[in-house]
């Protein structure tokens, strides 16, 4: 018997976040996008929803989702916030082209839908309110893609596309992105009010996010220090992902910065080919300050400065018990992150144990791969085939080295180490597999699909979304997408302007 298809008109919303006072959000309704067509949907994200992918398909689901027409049960509005920009204040940003349509509600929790490219809105300064095709695309497929890999994310339900000009560089398409997640509240919500003198807005916000999304610390005896403490420890958690993984985020400022430790607005991101250190993704930061190597240290400034807007919340004497009780908090930081990275670093090398010499050996392996310019992700998938008896067997990977010699001694040093704990190939290789991903979103791939999209053809979204929603699986079929750039594809340049 075939299920009964869910429509998109039994979905429930309730929209909570309009209903705190005006000043912290702004009513706004989307400007329809002409000639607005969809052009992928995911399947995984529909499912959060309750919904088959059909029912986005849907005349009545087009209509809404885009922002064409007025969804009845919705309550659309830009959310208000500020920022550090590049270490600067920005005093007031804002939504300046996502719309929060409302909130749906599930039995597994919430989901904050929200337009991005949608129009006009209060904060949207010189900005036109609309984003191009090419960024949505990469932020569609990254979302989805990043969640598979197991890391935190706002989550992408579909793309549209349009007949709409947009001005950039050059003439491009306007499209939108119907983004998810539980909440879209940013470091930058909460600094707004803070460097306004409005505490009584900040606490209301802090009392939002503990009622909507951490109702446990509700009860516990400093409510917002341990909000802070939960924040920190995500976001600690989150950068040691990105760092295991070879993502680079581009534009870690505050506003960027999700209150639930996701991965949230993505622009110029890029994920490491070559592993280097020093990687910068986005062509506008000049200075590096958010190259990937950075990205742990800019975590916690961006934290101190949430915690600094923190300040007038906690229960304390004065301005310096205040001040002594974030630091301690944020002193969580750097251990979470390295407990994590380590974690994560010993099941890349498919190590069960941990023992002290651990993280020197995985630190001398990068650096040897930083020395040759080694595809990250392949050489940590490829490593698991290494086996404990030394039987030359390691050509293919020796040769990617240019110290083939320093190699080699970094296998025998690994060996002993694998041999110490009595790590079985086939079992070391099947852990590794499921902690190195075969496929990640390269910008080659990307692009690729952004310029078949380009002209007309949106087949390779759904292909490539389709892909990395396994992309620890061998997929035998798809190992073209595995290979390391092209070189076009190498020369990419991805700016803030999207
Ligand atoms: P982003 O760098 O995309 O995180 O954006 C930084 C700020 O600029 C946010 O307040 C955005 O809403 C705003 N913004 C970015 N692009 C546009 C645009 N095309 N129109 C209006 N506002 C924008
Ligand atoms: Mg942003």
């Amino acid at each position: 018997m075939d299920m009964p298809l869910r429509r998109i008109d039994s979905l429930v919303f309730d929209n909570s976040f309009a209903r705190l006072p005006e000043g912290m959000h702004a009513r706004v309704r989307p400007t329809p996008l002409a000639g607005v067509r969809l052009a992928g949907v995911s399947t995984e994200a529909a499912s959060l929803l309750g919904l088959a992918a059909p029912a986005l398909f849907d005349e009545q689901a087009v209509a809404w989702l885009s922002g064409s027409e007025a969804w009845p049960q919705t309550a659309p509005l830009a959310m208000c916030y500020a920022g550090h920009q590049f270490g600067h204040y920005v005093p007031q940003l804002g939504d300046g082209r996502a719309i929060v349509l409302g909130e749906v509600k599930t039995a597994q929790g919430h989901w904050e839908l929200q337009l991005k490219g949608a129009g006009l809105t209060p904060f949207s300064r010189d900005g036109d309110g609309r984003a191009v095709l090419r960024s949505t695309i990469r932020e569609y497929l990254c979302s989805e893609a990043m969640h598979a890999l197991g890391i935190p994310t706002t989550r992408a339900l579909c793309l549209f596309d349009s007949d709409e000009e947009v001005y950039r560089e050059r003439i491009e398409r306007g499209a939108l992105l119907v983004r998810m997640a539980p909440s879209h509240v940013r470091f930058g919500s909460f600094e707004v009010f803070y460097y306004r003198g409005q505490y009584a807005r900040l606490r209301e916000l802090a009392d939002y996010v503990i009622a909507h999304d951490f109702p446990a610390l509700r009860d516990t005896p400093r409510p917002y220090l341990a909000l802070l403490r939960e924040v920190v420890e995500r976001t600690a958690r989150l950068i040691a992902q990105w760092q295991l993984v070879g993502f680079a985020h581009g534009v870690m400022n505050t506003d960027n910065m999700s209150i639930l430790g996701l991965t949230l607005d993505y622009g110029p991101f890029g994920f490491l080919d070559a592993y280097e250190p020093g990687f910068i993704c986005n062509h506008s930061d000049y200075h590096g300050r958010y190259a990937f190597d950075r990205q742990p240290s800019i975590a916690l400034w961006n934290l101190t400065c949430l915690a600094q807007a923190m300040l007038p919340l906690f229960d304390a004497d004065d301005g310096d018990a205040a001040a002594a009780q974030a630091r301690d908090v944020l002193a969580v930081f750097e251990p979470t992150l390295s407990a994590a990275y380590a974690a994560g670093m010993r099941a890349k090398l498919g190590l069960r144990e941990a023992q002290p010499g651990d993280a020197a050996l995985g630190a001398r392996l990068l650096s040897l791969m930083a020395a040759a310019g080694v595809d990250y992700t392949n050489l940590f998938r490829d490593l698991g085939d290494l086996q404990l008896a030394d039987s030359g067997a390691d050509a293919p990977l020796r040769d990617r080295f240019v110290d083939r010699e320093a190699f080699d001694a970094w296998a025998a040093e690994y060996r002993a180490r694998l041999r110490q704990e009595h790590s079985h190939d086939a079992r070391r290789q099947a852990a590794m597999a499921r902690a190195n991903p075969r496929y990640i979103l390269r910008n080659y791939l990307a692009q690729r699909a952004i310029e078949r999209a380009e002209a007309g053809d949106y087949a390779e979204i759904e292909h490539l979304r389709s892909l990395l929603s396994q992309p620890y699986d061998e997929q035998p079929a798809m190992r073209e997408y595995a290979a390391e750039p092209p070189d076009w594809g190498r020369a990419i340049e991805v700016s803030c302007s999207s």
